[in-house]
């Protein structure tokens, strides 16, 4: 169940984080994973050498979500060195914490640049080989935070929530080239992007999951394997939620 062999994977953000998990975990299914980061390689180190351990294979590849230019040269040598494309994950993904009245344009211009912007991009490189083979995979990572809401985080709402419109006007618009268009919505995550909050931020984020505990990149690359998996082949539109009952 749930294999991807002979599968060629696009990670976005996968040099660290959930993006991390992701990789090893495809990679650990027989998928040839390209790990897609702004970061320096020795970052993205870790990915592969945890991929290895798992028995997989990633490469890394440095490329900024946001230049489209650069996505596209990216993303055809990668269909030019492999051959193919068949999975996309956009998990590429920041976060600008702060009230409404401190945001500025270009908190609001980065955040959406990365989040909604890149992912558009990367779906737009990604699309082509994915129509010509009648079969694809494309998972947003969404947010509980775009459905929830979260004081502090009214630029990341909104743009994790743009993801959730993205995911569900592709979904439609790809069916019936057999391409499948899906979000995850992580809720409270171990990671960097966690790690740095306040405490009483992350006390009370904890307050808020049914299930009693934070919930870990593997929880999350789980779920991404299911989707990208062929079991789950009539599944489409649909945010699969990961978040420990925050939002039921
Ligand atoms: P992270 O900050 O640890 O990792 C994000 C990765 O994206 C980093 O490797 C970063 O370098 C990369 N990235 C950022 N800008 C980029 C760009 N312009 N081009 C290419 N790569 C870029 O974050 P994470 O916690 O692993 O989050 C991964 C995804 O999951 C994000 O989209 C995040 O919004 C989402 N998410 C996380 C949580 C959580 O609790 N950690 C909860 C909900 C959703």
């Amino acid at each position: 169940m749930f294999r991807l062999d002979d599968r060629v994977a696009i990670v976005t953000g996968g040099f660290r984080g959930i993006g991390r998990s992701l990789c090893v975990t495809l990679a650990s299914q027989g998928a040839r994973v390209v790990a897609v980061d702004v970061l320096d390689e020795d970052v993205g180190h870790g990915t592969v050498v945890e991929a290895k351990d798992a028995g997989g294979q990633v490469e890394l590849l440095r490329c900024d979500v946001t230049n489209e230019d650069a996505v596209f040269e990216a993303f055809e040598g990668v269909k030019k060195r492999l051959g193919r494309l068949d999975i996309l994950v956009n998990n590429a993904g920041i976060a600008r914490d702060m009230l409404l009245m401190r945001v500025s344009a270009e908190d609001i211009e980065k955040t959406f640049a990365v989040n909604v912007t890149g992912a558009i991009y990367c779906a737009k490189a990604a699309i082509r080989p994915m129509m010509r083979a009648k079969s694809g995979r494309i998972v947003n990572l969404t947010s509980v935070v775009a459905e929830l809401g979260n004081p502090g985080q009214v630029v990341y709402g909104a743009s994790k929530a743009g993801l959730i419109g993205l995911t569900k006007t592709l979904a439609r618009e790809y069916a019936s080239r057999g391409v499948t268009v899906n979000a995850v919505g992580p809720g409270y995550i171990d990671t960097d992007m966690t790690r740095n909050l306040p405490e009483e931020a992350k006390d009370f984020m904890l307050a808020q999951v049914p299930l009693g505990r934070i919930g870990q990149p593997q929880d999350v690359a789980n779920a991404v394997l299911f989707l990208c998996s062929d079991e789950a082949s009539y599944i489409t539109g649909q945010v699969l939620r990961v978040n420990g009952g925050m939002y039921v």
